[in-house]
């Protein structure tokens, strides 16, 4: 809790934009920033229903929240740390760091290798499905 003294008189300040907010509020935000940090909170506890134990390092990978707000939420409570065991964990294709038990690859290569497979399958359809006719060349030489 952030306390100031200001013409003599204890305000508080939101812990955000430094707005004055009620000495009785219950949060370290005006509601504003209360809500976006919600937002925020919101967005990384979905993904850890998804990915349970994912690293923060993960979270800012997929989710694009910095890690400085992700280590805000340890600071304030709201996510506990626990030791990981995947701080070997590399991408296997490019081998960047990744620090995670949920993915293979890094956001750049699984979308990398998204395109690729998908092109794979355009190659392989195309010969599956394609007509086959004959050419007028081979029609003329017979
Ligand atoms: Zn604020
Ligand atoms: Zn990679």
């Amino acid at each position: 809790m952030r306390k100031k003294y200001s013409n003599g008189i204890l305000v508080r300040t939101c812990k955000k934009c430094k707005k004055q907010i009620s000495d009785q509020s219950i949060r370290d935000y005006c509601p504003e920033c209360f809500e976006k940090v919600q937002a925020i909170f919101d967005k990384i506890d979905a993904y850890l229903k998804e990915y349970p134990g994912a690293t923060a390092f993960e979270i800012e990978q997929e989710t694009k929240i910095p890690y400085h707000v992700i280590n805000n939420f340890v600071r304030e409570g709201r996510l506990i740390e626990i030791p990981n065991e995947y701080l070997n964990m590399e991408c296997k294709r490019c081998g960047c760091l990744l620090l995670s038990a949920h993915y293979e690859y890094c956001p750049v290569c699984r979308e990398k290798i998204k395109k690729e497979l998908e092109w794979a399958k355009t190659q392989l359809t195309t010969h599956v499905d394609a007509k086959m006719h004959m050419t007028q060349r081979n029609k003329n030489e017979r």
